[in-house]
């Protein structure tokens, strides 16, 4: 099995938050998504996730004009994604992405913070050191967000809303490998995803986490 490996670059241009659902124990109810020394990273399945969903979209869009983009399976969870007979291959996002019939040509590695970020990355790796446990404020921007109480009708004073918010200078990349011959529309589709995804992570709403994704 030929196997190409291409490189994915994550340059985010507001402050972002991949989050891990968890609080860490620190106070804060949202917080981003940390490896083992406590440097945050993207998720392979954050990427992967984000970018099937992309993927799907464009190809509806464009099976309007070209036959090839036709038959995407619909589904979100895959269970009824489409099972290909033998010697047949599934439709062209299950060729990308796999399926529960189907491994799929791509596979994803975390988003790991740039290796030419070395004096970012031994700067956080200090900062951990230098405050365990605790919300360092030059990473972690703590944010506040008072609610309305629906039955008063005033601000909760008591509900205070933080989650982190890292900082837009920090850089990612990761690796998409390519196992096997993947069709020219196959990967015409995952430039599209790449081109077009314009956020990554939680708060898209209040403007967090608007990026840009290059990859060769
Ligand atoms: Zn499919």
């Amino acid at each position: 099995m030929p196997l190409r490996e291409r490189q994915l670059t994550i340059n985010f241009s507001t402050p972002f938050r991949v989050g891990s659902g968890l609080g860490r124990g620190l106070g804060l109810d949202h917080t981003a998504v940390r490896d083992a020394w406590g440097l945050p990273y993207i998720p392979a399945s954050t990427l992967k996730g984000r970018l099937r969903s992309l993927c799907k979209r464009v190809a509806l869009t464009l099976a309007a004009t070209d036959p090839v983009y036709n038959n995407i399976c619909q589904t979100l969870d895959n269970r009824e994604a489409c099972k290909p007979a033998a010697n047949e291959k599934p439709c062209i996002i299950c060729q990308l992405f796999g399926s529960r019939f189907w491994p799929g040509a791509l596979r994803f590695s975390d988003g790991r913070l740039s290796e030419t970020q070395q004096t970012q990355r031994t700067e956080l790796l200090l900062r951990q050191r230098l405050h365990p446990g605790k919300i360092d404020p030059a990473l972690a921007q703590a944010r506040t967000q008072i609610r309305i109480s629906r039955h008063r009708g005033v601000a909760e004073a008591k509900f205070l809303f933080c989650g982190e918010a890292l900082p837009k200078t920090l850089i990612f990349t990761a690796r998409i490998n390519i196992i096997g011959d993947l069709a020219a529309a196959a990967e015409n589709l995952l430039d599209w995803g790449v081109r077009l995804l314009t956020h990554l992570g939680a708060q898209k709403s209040r403007g967090l986490g608007q990026c840009r994704l290059s990859l060769l």
